[in-house]
């Protein structure tokens, strides 16, 4: 009975439809994070349930699912291959691929998709990026190196190079690609061979799995001028978030994203298969922030106007809740051993603000709870409203000018304040603030009617 290979913890699940996921193993996977999601913006009473499945009971499973009136399901390692021959039809991209993760209802059974490529390629479209007549270099040529291969051709890629340790395995997908494809379009090299492939600018696709460990270093070229060449990049990783790769490329000044788009997209499209509902920009949004805190630690962005509480309620939250507290004030006068007016003073306010970009940028590479306390400027520059946007949440702590005088008046620590008239500072500082702080919000609170415990479990209970 199917029931036997529920994980665990999804044992007393209940509502009106099912969607699921066949692997093994199968107890870390992230999808429910998705597709629970989505169902609860679309207000369907649907859950997301991990299976995993003997490898001898697959066909058995995938059978029994479909008679049970399973939604759709997701098909995960080791089972991408073997699950086609359960299927009364497949895709034709999943079949040139050789890799089905996603079964659609049909008549008289499932039909086989793979949503990995058009998932990684509307992943590459949401950063901005463009494969089409771009010239690809593909490094791997395992399972999902040829949903990439396929997606390369399918998306106008003019020429691709693949990569990979054994040689074999890189002729092989450029051959079936280019019998796929009708065409010469995809070239196998050896890792050996490297500098065969012509100086110019490439989309760099890292499809191995060197970078998953702790001590990996580049993959298959240990060689900075190589990776030069590289106009953008993807690595099909992401845990850790950035690899050796994505580090390399960054510090090159190369934009560059990691896998988790690509499972974020294959999900959706997934999804909108099974529900034929269409998931928005924002709704995306929303759940790959939900997945970043899956994966990566969840972030609690409080901003707004000097008095409004940031910090007495960053500190209730970390305090009852459990999670680390910074204040980026505080953060940037330890790191530089100087006050704040002091910073203004010697190297301007300009330096500050960059000060708070940099401080920005480290903390969206940690993987931990965090509630974070905004200088009040720090969120009036577009690349800090980018930032905070990816770090998390953000709430827009609120309160009117007199109030925020009555907390903040006599305070010399306060440069800004500094002048002959604070309170027609802060009206008019705060005209200005006002509707960029909402524009950066996903929430704005209003602090003045309730204490700074209850704002704070407000908070917890959104977020
Ligand atoms: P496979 O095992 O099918 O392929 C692994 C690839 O990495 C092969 O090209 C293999 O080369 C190469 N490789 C492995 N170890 C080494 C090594 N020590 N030195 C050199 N090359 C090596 O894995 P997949 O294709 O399924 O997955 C590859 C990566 O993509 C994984 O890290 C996985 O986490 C990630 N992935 C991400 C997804 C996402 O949604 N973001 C989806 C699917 C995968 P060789 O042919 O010589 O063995």
């Amino acid at each position: 009975m199917l029931v036997d290979y529920l994980v665990e913890d999804n044992k007393n699940v209940t509502a009106k439809e099912y969607m699921g996921i066949f692997g093994n193993p199968i107890k870390h996977t992230l999808s429910p994070v998705i597709h629970d999601t989505l169902s609860e913006a679309f207000g369907i009473d649907a859950k997301y349930v991990p299976y995993q499945i003997p490898v001898e009971k697959l066909d058995a499973a995938v059978k029994e699912a479909y008679t049970n009136g399973m939604l759709g399901l997701n098909i995960t390692v080791p089972f991408k291959q073997q699950v086609m021959e359960s299927l009364v039809d497949i895709d034709p991209a999943a079949r040139a691929i050789g890799a089905v993760n996603t079964l659609v209802r049909g008549a008289g059974g499932f039909v086989g998709y793979n949503t990995d490529m058009p998932g990684l390629a509307r992943a590459i479209a949401s950063e901005g990026l463009k494969l089409q007549n771009s010239k690809v270099i593909l490094l791997g040529a395992g399972g999902a190196a040829r949903a990439v291969a396929y997606m390369c051709l399918k998306y106008g890629a003019n020429k691709v190079y693949i990569i990979n340790r054994t040689f074999e395995n890189a002729k092989k997908l450029a051959d079936d690609m280019n019998a796929c494809f009708m065409c010469e379009k995809m070239i196998p090299v050896s890792a050996a061979d490297y500098k065969m492939i012509p100086k110019d600018s490439y989309f760099m696709l890292q499809c191995t799995s060197i970078g998953l460990h702790e001590n990996d270093g580049l993959p298959l070229i240990d060689d900075v001028s190589f990776y030069e060449m590289a106009s953008a990049g993807v690595d099909l990783i992401y845990n850790p978030a950035k690899t050796p790769f994505l580090c390399l490329l960054k510090k090159l000044g190369i934009p560059c994203m990691n896998g988790l788009k690509m499972l974020l997209y294959q999900g959706i499209m997934a999804y909108e298969l099974w529900t034929g509902k269409e998931v928005s920009d924002t709704l995306s949004e929303k759940v790959y922030r939900n997945l970043c805190k899956k994966i990566y630690g969840d972030k609690i962005v409080l901003i707004g106007y000097m008095g409004v509480g940031k910090t007495t309620i960053g500190k209730h939250i970390s305090e009852e809740y459990g999670y680390k507290f910074i204040d980026t004030d505080a953060l940037i006068e330890q790191n530089f051993n100087m006050k704040i007016p002091d910073i203004f003073e010697k190297y301007g306010e300009m330096r500050f603000r960059e000060m708070e970009t940099e401080l920005l940028r480290t903390l969206t590479t940690k993987n931990e709870n965090y509630v974070i306390s905004t200088g009040g400027g720090l969120p009036l520059r577009e690349e800090n409203q980018k930032l905070l946007k990816k770090l998390g949440k953000v709430y827009y702590l609120q309160a009117d000018a007199d109030t925020i005088y009555s907390r903040v008046k006599g305070d010399k620590s306060r440069p800004l304040l500094d002048c002959e008239d604070p309170y027609n500072k802060i009206c008019s500082m705060l005209a200005i603030r006002d509707p960029k702080y909402r524009s950066v919000a996903d929430e704005c609170i209003d602090v003045t009617q309730n204490t700074p415990a209850e704002i704070a479990s407000k908070i917890i209970q959104n977020n």
